[in-house]
């Protein structure tokens, strides 16, 4: 096809600048300050744990109760989206809700359709007996991976309960840039895999507000905003996408960060979206952070400038991968950015 040749041809460029790149850039390493610690024993029952598996998938369980965003385990190669049909990978998946301890899920909510999102979050959900949470788009995924379960189709602004979470959806375009504007548009009929990876149209891109125990924690998976969006709706952690964060020009990056934590009030932020999602998860190997097709480096920076304001200081740190972090201690715990 015209598109995919013309897609494969830009993806392929951009890998080999981006190889040259990171070939010469230093490792970034984040201090032990800016790590949360992983709880250790069992999972307690009375508190508000996350677990990260990279990517913008995130687990949030509540004793026995627990719910997800997007699910996505199968992680194909650059070579697989480039080049062949993608699909979810059962073996991966299987492993990885292992490895975590994945309990039965209440809901799994998609960010948008795209693959790095989309591509499992139907089997995941019928796997463990979610109600789906995405747009039309993703509902057409999941229609077209024969999904037996319920749907809820959003546009934005909904507030749904699950008890005992409450959950705020927010509606604002994705970011810009990179191979964005080859994915725009919707899925329109079932979306049976395998299936090349442009297939997955973003369809409409959103936010989670998720609270719980006194909790507001805030999932916001795409380097884009809408002036005022959150007006109103405080957060205590944010779970921002730094994904494109690095490449935005600096008047947006800025203006990203003041909307998006400032405006929230945010006390943590817990960066997200940074790792290299064509990698496979292995519980035992750190997550590789991706200089293609993002600017990590840069974005890091970013963060660490915005963290560090003096009138508005803001702790931060990163998850540890599959290990659950008890969220309110880790917001206890956390002096802002520049405090020794
Ligand atoms: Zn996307």
């Amino acid at each position: 096809m015209k598109f995919d040749r013309h897609f494969s041809r830009l993806v392929a460029i951009v890998l080999a600048l981006g190889g040259a790149l990171s070939a010469c850039a230093p490792a970034y390493e984040p201090d032990g300050r800016h790590q949360l610690p992983a709880s250790s024993g069992p999972v307690p029952t009375d508190r508000l744990m996350a677990q990260f598996f990279g990517v913008s998938t995130i687990l949030f369980r509540d004793g026995t109760k627990a719910v997800m965003i997007d699910g996505f385990f199968s992680r194909p190669e650059w070579g697989e989206l480039l080049f062949h049909k993608i699909a979810p990978k059962q073996e991966r998946i299987d492993k990885a809700l292992q490895d975590g301890q994945v309990p039965d899920l209440l809901a799994l909510m998609v960010i948008h359709s795209h693959h790095d999102h989309a591509l499992d979050s139907a089997r995941v959900a019928q796997m463990k007996g979610a109600v789906l949470i995405g747009s039309e788009s993703t509902a057409n995924i999941a229609w077209g991976e024969g999904f037996g379960g319920g749907v809820i189709t959003i546009r934005g602004r909904e507030t749904i309960s699950i008890d005992p979470y409450t959950i705020t959806v927010f509606s604002f375009p994705h970011s810009p840039g990179g191979v964005e504007p080859f994915l725009r548009g919707e899925i329109k009929e079932g979306l049976k895999s395998p299936a090349h990876s442009t297939k997955y149209r973003e369809g409409g891109n959103f936010s989670y507000l998720i609270e719980d125990r006194g909790l507001r924690v805030l999932v916001h998976a795409s380097a884009n905003f809408i002036p005022g969006m959150y007006a109103n709706h405080p957060a205590d952690v944010v779970f921002l996408s730094i994904g494109q964060l690095g490449q935005l020009n600096p008047r947006m990056a800025k203006e990203y960060w003041t909307e998006v934590v400032e405006r929230t009030y945010a006390k943590l932020v817990i960066p997200i979206h940074w790792d290299d999602f064509t990698n496979p998860l292995d519980a035992d190997k750190p997550l590789t952070p991706a200089s293609v097709p993002f600017d990590f480096h840069n974005a890091m920076e970013r963060v660490q400038v915005y963290a560090d304001k003096a009138d508005k200081k803001v702790c931060w740190g990163f998850m540890p991968l599959f290990k659950p972090v008890d969220l309110q201690a880790a917001v206890d715990n956390c002096p802002p950015s520049s405090s020794p």
